[in-house]
């Protein structure tokens, strides 16, 4: 059983509500959990309120703050093992993977650490004699966070450590579909003596606990990732290295099965590679190993539901329908041993255009569509065919072409000749309807910092505008 944490306390739903979380790999109950309800979410913005208002958080210096993100960073990488298996289990992704995460969330939290104390406002120059003024950085208030369930505890540090580190204090709340990493990461700062009230945690439905924690009005900042997103395009111009191309390809669209925000589930081709590069990616995608997470031969495992998997499978017939030439996937796997599991092969469409709603839509499974282009204009246009712009690729030996697309992409993040390294220290976000804000970086800080202007006249003296 795992439970809720609100004011220090770990706490079962007030009314006595419970949820399970299920496998994915083969549809067990992995745990049960406390489900909160709007007395449950009233409790921790409660406590959230009365640790921001008269606790000592936002008082403690930044040192302090800064110790406490770090005693976390190296929480997190003592219990590396445990907290992989952990998310393994929830999402179905990979142990590799899942390690992968315990350490981008390590180097967040570092991140954070680190930069607290350097964003904490500037001295302005006021022009005038026998004034100071300087702008101060504060913290906002009680801050709700809400992540979504294909990276729970790296998303929810994105959130977290700069919330912390600016002083607020914070209600957290995990998808209901992975949330048993975010209770083993409250359970280290348990253990590194967050003050009570400071971190508080519903586990719960977005409709209920979720609905009901935006609505609060003793709440000051929300942050929230979660649905609405498109999918990115993965530009790859003829002059590259063959291997390497379409080895990132496969990286690109088919890491965590599909179900990444920046997922390059759209590749964009030239002409003259197009014919030999999908012939070679299908033929690598077939080889692909599905299976559980935890066993070291897996290279995808499954996706996260039944339902999500079925949202899946309709746009994969939506995408036969429209004229899309199947050439790997489009179906589950035939081994019995996955039967029980939400798995679906890896899929590749080629002939696909951009009016295709499996082109444009964001799909968030194991789906490739694959595109033409014979032009830089033309990949350009194409890249920029979408009201979103998360992120997206470039492929191409010449270094000119590279800064030249580069620079007319119109997402938040642009790689050039890799896909999907992200760095704690590089803002992170989207234009157009991929988002709001950044995450990441100073920027990523910001949000959570409320700006004052003080401006202290030294010598005071009448201001003679009005005479009587
Ligand atoms: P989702 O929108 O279903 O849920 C996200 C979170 O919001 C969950 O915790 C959920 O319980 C909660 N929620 C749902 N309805 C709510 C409501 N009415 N009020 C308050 N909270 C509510 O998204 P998801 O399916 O968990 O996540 C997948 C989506 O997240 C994809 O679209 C993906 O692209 C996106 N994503 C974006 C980024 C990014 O960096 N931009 C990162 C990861 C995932």
């Amino acid at each position: 059983m795992r439970y809720l944490y609100i004011a220090g306390k770990w706490t079962e739903a007030a009314d006595d509500g419970t949820s399970q979380t299920i496998n994915p790999y083969d549809a067990t109950p992995l745990d049960t959990l406390a489900e909160a309800c709007a007395a449950d979410v009233d409790a921790a913005v409660a406590a959230a309120r009365a640790a921001f208002d008269e606790g000592p958080w936002r008082r403690s210096t930044v040192t302090e703050r800064a110790a406490l993100l770090g005693k976390i960073a190296d929480l997190l990488q003592r219990d590396r093992e445990q907290l992989a298996h952990t998310e393994s289990l929830d999402t179905g992704k990979t142990l590799n993977e899942a390690r992968a995460d315990v350490d981008d969330t390590t180097a967040v939290f570092r991140y954070y650490a680190g930069i607290a104390g350097a964003h904490a406002g500037r001295v302005v120059d006021p022009g005038r004699p026998h004034v100071t003024s300087r702008i101060t950085h504060e913290p906002v208030g009680v801050c709700a966070l809400i992540a979504p369930w294909n990276y729970p505890m790296l998303q929810i540090s994105w959130k977290l450590a700069p919330a912390l580190a600016a002083g607020n204090t914070t209600v957290i709340k995990p998808s209901e579909l992975t949330p048993l990493s975010t209770v083993a990461l409250v359970g280290l700062f348990e253990e590194a003596d967050i003050p009570p009230g400071v971190l508080n945690l519903l586990l719960g439905q977005g409709g209920t606990a979720g609905q009901a924690l935006v609505a609060h009005p003793a709440v000051d900042l929300i942050s929230f990732t979660g649905g609405l997103a498109s999918r990115h395009p993965n530009i790859v111009f003829d002059g590259t290295d063959f291997d390497t191309v379409v080895d990132n390809a496969l990286t690109a669209a088919f890491l965590h099965s599909g179900q990444v925000c920046s997922a390059g589930a759209r590749l964009i081709v030239q002409d003259s590679l197009h014919d030999s590069f999908v012939a070679e990616l299908a033929a690598r995608a077939d080889r692909i190993r599905l299976g559980s997470g935890l066993d070291p031969e897996t290279e995808c495992g499954p996706l996260i539901s039944a339902a999500h998997r079925a949202k899946v499978e309709r746009y994969i017939a939506l995408g036969l329908s429209e004229g899309a030439e199947l050439l790997a996937g489009g179906k589950r796997p035939d081994s019995a041993d996955l039967a029980k599991g939400f798995f679906l092969r890896p899929t590749v469409f080629a002939g696909c255009h951009r009016e295709m709603a499996v082109v444009q839509d964001e799909v968030f499974g194991p789906v490739v569509t694959v595109e033409r282009f014979s032009t830089e204009e033309e990949a350009i246009r194409l890249g920029n065919d979408t009201s979103y712009g998360l992120a997206g690729a470039v492929w191409t030996s010449d270094a000119g072409q590279a800064e030249r697309v580069a620079g007319a992409l119109r997402h938040g993040t642009v790689w050039i000749n890799d896909y999907h390294p992200y760095l704690p220290q590089a803002e992170w976000g989207g234009f157009g309807k991929s988002g709001i804000g950044r995450e990441l970086g100073p920027s990523g800080l910001d949000e959570y910092q409320e700006k004052k202007h003080v401006y202290h006249n030294t010598s005071p003296a009448p201001a003679h505008w009005f005479s009587g």
